[in-house]
């Protein structure tokens, strides 16, 4: 088995660490008790902001659909094996969209377009053609637009990949999670070497830009020689970025987990070490972005970090300028004009809502001028690395102090005068923390 003892980073602080970032959630955050919901969310958008207004915006799509159930599986999808029932998602999706450009006006630029699901790439070519016809009628998309779509490559084909090339999108992401059979058996996610390079090279033939790909560690059955493994495959592979996430069976939050075999877990030390071992195996080809993605050098991450410009938003990590974001469809996250809210995570609450011509608000947070000032010094951090002025994240909450103070403790921060910066101990423990979701997991 894999050691952590490589990392010299204390059991104690392993468990401690792994412990927080388990427990950690964003359903607080969207909690309807907050006393954000569909009207105050109507309010906001309706008020005029002079920042915002004519500024090209983000929008994010959610389409929770997949053939089939994978056992690590974390978001929130449904399986779907009746076209009419992804129509029917359209059909209310098109609602949302024009309930949304009704209040904030129609023609706004586009400056970034994200798909995610589920697997994105489960709808038919009709389907996608239909989904971005009804972006371009009430949005502004154009090249500068950065595209971008995850994809399950099990249903990826030269075709499909050519017509969403041809409908505008220059970055992908295939989902893998891990190359080695054993581990894909144990996940219930099968995905032939041979078949994800034959999509890699598809993908590159009709002219993707940026194609990627991710890899989740803390699987049943991953070991150290598992993992080298893949790390050799990927790296032949040469994806363009690799996300990096962490994986805990949560059996109470994600039934579906109760069917992997407690005993095929690896430990919280051989976990990190796993983490140790992907970070080790990328180090001579990617560059380290953030705390858990990678990206060839000259990427324009890369570039965006080398020059202290990165940034993250709901999409991930990003070099384009802060904007509005809208998000569509169920589970997704609208972060705009100080308030974040998130859509109802089930389909059937989603719709109901959108046909009553109703916002489809779970719940959500307005955010105080303060508020942001911290959550940008927070992912500030996350980002590069380091904080010329930490004294934005101790305003107005009592809890936090004690919090950044423990992190400091416990070795993963370093601070000197006003600056904070985060070690190589805190790269490793902190991402799971700080990275759940983003920006900065608020808080
Ligand atoms: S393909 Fe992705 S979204 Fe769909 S079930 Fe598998 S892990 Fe979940």
């Amino acid at each position: 088995m894999v050691s952590s003892a490589q990392l010299d980073i204390p059991q104690a602080i392993i468990c401690r660490y792994n412990k927080i970032a388990a427990a950690k959630t964003l359903d607080p955050v969207f909690s309807p008790s907050n006393g954000v919901d569909s009207k105050a969310f109507a309010h906001a958008l309706a008020q005029p902001d002079d920042d915002s207004l004519g500024a090209p915006v983000g929008v994010y799509v959610h389409l929770p659909f997949c053939p089939v159930r994978c056992l690590d599986c974390d978001n929130n999808t449904s399986i779907a094996h009746d076209p009419a029932a992804i129509d029917r998602y359209l059909d209310n999706l098109e609602r949302e969209v024009a309930l949304t450009v009704d209040t904030t006006g129609s023609g706004r630029r586009l400056q970034q377009l994200h798909l995610g699901g589920g697997s994105p790439n489960y709808l038919s070519d009709r389907q996608l053609v239909r989904l971005m016809s009804i972006l371009d009628r009430h949005f502004k998309i154009d090249a500068d637009t950065e595209t971008s779509l995850d994809a399950n490559p099990n249903n990826a084909s030269l075709s499909q990949l050519a017509l969403l090339h041809g409908l505008g999108f220059r970055s992908i992401s295939f989902s893998v999670h891990d190359l080695d059979p054993g581990v894909q058996l144990a996940i219930g996610r099968l995905n032939s070497l041979d078949k994800i390079r034959d999509v890699f090279d598809s993908a590159r033939e009709v002219g993707f830009d940026t194609v990627s790909t991710d890899i989740v560690y803390g699987l049943p059955r991953q070991n150290a020689r598992s993992i080298e493994r893949t790390m050799r495959n990927l790296l032949d592979l040469s994806p363009s970025r690799i996300s990096c996430f962490a994986f805990t069976r949560a059996t109470n939050e994600r039934t579906h987990q109760r069917a992997i075999d407690p005993k095929d877990m690896p430990s919280l030390a051989d976990k990190m070490a796993l983490f140790n071992s992907i970070v080790q195996g990328l180090s001579s080809d990617y560059v380290w972005i953030g705390l858990d993605s990678f990206a060839k050098p000259g990427d324009p991450l890369s570039e965006a970090q080398a020059q202290h410009r990165l940034r993250k938003n709901w999409l991930g990590y990003t070099q384009l300028p802060p904007s509005d974001l809208h998000g569509f469809g169920t589970n997704a996250i609208s972060d705009l004009r100080g308030y974040c809210v998130q859509n109802h995570l089930q389909i059937g609450p989603w719709q109901s809502a959108v046909a009553q011509g109703q916002f489809p608000i779970r719940g959500g947070v307005k955010l105080s001028g303060k508020d942001r000032q911290r959550r940008d010094a927070i992912t500030e951090l996350m980002c590069n690395m380091e904080l010329h002025d930490y004294a934005a994240l101790f305003d107005n909450d009592d809890q936090q102090p004690s919090t950044w103070t423990d992190y400091a403790r416990d070795g993963l921060l370093a601070i000197t005068g006003e600056r904070m910066t985060i070690t190589t101990h805190g790269r490793y423990m902190l991402h799971e923390i700080l990275n759940t979701s983003s920006p900065a997991h608020i808080f």
